[in-house]
């Protein structure tokens, strides 16, 4: 019998009552790995109050408390980061080494959680008037809610809830139907971690759930993540019912190559961002641009792309996984289709095939040169192994090629020019850059960013943070090669 996920309410994990299940399939198997409940109104009524009651006492407690449970919170996902990250690759399909990085980004968020008392310190000025004095404090504002998509089953949440709840807050998790049982996992730990029960709730379904919860008068804020139609239907219904609401959406990420980089490591790293975790990634690099005669790479890059295949989870030979679902092999396909009909394509992953897994949703690499930015496979964010490349004759008009695109996630340009660089930086309208790194994904001490149609919401009009809500906030991540440097360009991290 096919296990059945639990809903997380009020302290208990609890079957369902609902007659409407999803199952949650292995993208590299089908096999069924469990049936996810669509919660019921009435299940979601009492998360609600659950979350609204343990709100109560959870404001009073006093921030240092509240940190100290987010440092025995961050101590067990650590001990439990392997469990975590193979529950995660299970479901997701993605290697086990990225559901490991996965797992860690969230873990740093908690330790930013745990320390949150210094970040919750108001402001003050002696004499604003004469003999008048003003301080401002923080303070939690309820029950927040979270909807979060398949592409990061732990990093996502955990940028989340445990920020909310250190700040105070009581908070709802839907994550996605797609890879759910990640959010248990780390649920159970928090539980384990001595949180208070009622903090965290866990709600499983679709859209039918996130509807009652988005317009649910209990619910405060809303933080999304996820596709830009979903994240614009999320945010105006989300606003339309007075809410504070901030969602983060889809991207088409350029990298910039300009002559001068350093070849064999801007090809590497341009491979690894593009194909890595199957293109699943809102900070993949799914555009290059190659300036003046760095379109001569081309063929270089090809055959280095050859080289990457796709594979299950748990075999080291993987160099990513599947897509997430025959669905969305199936849209990946026929934008490869209709991308044939549009530009050259020099690398066609469609036919992929894995020994021993014929059921798998495999995509292999799949390259596009020629490609126009009226093409399709140039307008629309594949979420697939697929690189399209461009060719340019300069700088400025990469820069105005990428500003002229309606999305603004992350972009990157590698080049041995600080000159060319500095201008990039300052002239690009995107909100995390890579200076020579393919994938800036700034750490939680630096503010969410996200520009043009990535981005929606609300990044807080008061105070001193006025200044954000005025202006974007943008990122830069740098570093720099030694002109005859030659080693495995990957951005490492430490996993102890
Ligand atoms: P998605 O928008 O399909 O789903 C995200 C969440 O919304 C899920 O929990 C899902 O259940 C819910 N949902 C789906 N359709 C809905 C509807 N019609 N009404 C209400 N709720 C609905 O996204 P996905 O496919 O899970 O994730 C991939 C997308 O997320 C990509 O576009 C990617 O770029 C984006 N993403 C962005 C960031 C970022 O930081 N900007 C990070 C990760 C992923």
């Amino acid at each position: 019998m096919t296990n059945k996920l639990p809903l997380f309410i009020d302290g208990n994990f609890a079957d369902s009552k609902t007659s409407e299940w999803l199952e949650v399939l292995d993208p590299s198997t089908q096999t069924v790995l469990c049936q996810a409940p669509c919660a019921t109104d009435k299940e979601i009524e009492q998360a609600i109050n659950s979350a609204k009651d343990a709100f109560i006492g959870w404001k009073e407690t006093p921030p240092p408390e509240r940190s100290r449970v987010m440092m025995k919170y961050q101590e067990l996902l650590k001990q439990n980061q392997n469990e975590i990250a193979a529950i995660l690759s299970k479901e997701n399909g993605k290697t086990l080494e990225d559901a490991k990085g996965d797992v860690w980004r969230g873990i740093e968020v908690v330790e930013q959680a745990a320390n949150i008392t210094p970040l919750l310190m108001g402001e003050t000025v002696e004499n604003v008037a004469r003999e008048i004095d003003s301080y401002s404090y923080t303070q939690p504002i309820g029950v927040c809610l979270g909807i979060t998509p398949f592409n990061f089953p732990a990093m996502i949440p955990l940028w989340m809830f445990p920020m909310a709840i250190a700040c105070g807050n009581t908070f709802i998790l839907k994550p996605s139907e797609q890879d759910p049982m990640t959010s248990n996992k780390l649920a159970e730990l928090f539980v384990e971690a001595g949180a208070p029960k009622g903090l965290l709730q866990v709600i499983h379904g679709d859209k039918k759930q996130v509807d009652l919860l988005i317009k649910h008068p209990d619910i405060k804020a809303i933080s999304f993540v996820g596709s830009v139609p979903v994240g614009q239907y999320i945010y105006k219904t989300g606003t339309e019912h007075l809410k504070r609401v901030q969602a983060l959406a889809g991207a088409k990420n350029h990298m910039v190559v300009m002559p001068d980089a350093h070849k064999k490591k801007t090809i590497d790293n341009l491979v690894g961002s593009a194909v890595g975790a199957a293109g699943q990634r809102c900070m993949a690099i799914s555009v290059a641009i190659f300036v003046g005669g760095a379109k001569d790479w081309v063929n270089d890059l090809k055959s280095e792309m050859e080289l990457i295949k796709p594979g299950p989870w748990d075999s080291e030979e993987s160099g990513f996984g599947p897509l997430i679902s025959k669905e969305a092999k199936k849209r990946v396909l026929q934008l490869i289709e209709k991308g044939k009909k549009e530009a050259k394509c020099l690398l066609d992953g469609s036919n992929y095939e894995v020994e021993g897994y014929p059921e798998g949703n495999w995509i292999g690499p799949t390259l596009f040169t020629d490609v126009s930015t009226e093409a399709e496979i140039y307008k629309t964010e594949i979420f697939g192994p697929v690189l399209v490349c461009i060719s340019v004759d300069t700088l400025e008009q990469a820069i105005e090629l990428i500003n002229n695109n309606p999305f603004g996630n992350g972009t990157s340009i590698f080049t041995a020019s600080g000159k060319s660089a500095r201008k990039f930086r300052h002239e690009i309208e995107v909100g995390q850059v890579g200076i020579n790194v393919p994938i800036p994904v700034p750490l939680p001490f630096f503010s969410f960013t996200g520009w043009k149609q990535s981005f929606y919401g609300d990044l807080h009009a008061y105070g001193k943070q006025a200044v954000r809500f005025y202006s974007e906030t943008k990122t830069v991540t740098e570093r720099w090669f030694d002109e005859d440097e030659d080693s495995s360009a990957n951005l490492t991290i430490n996993l102890e």
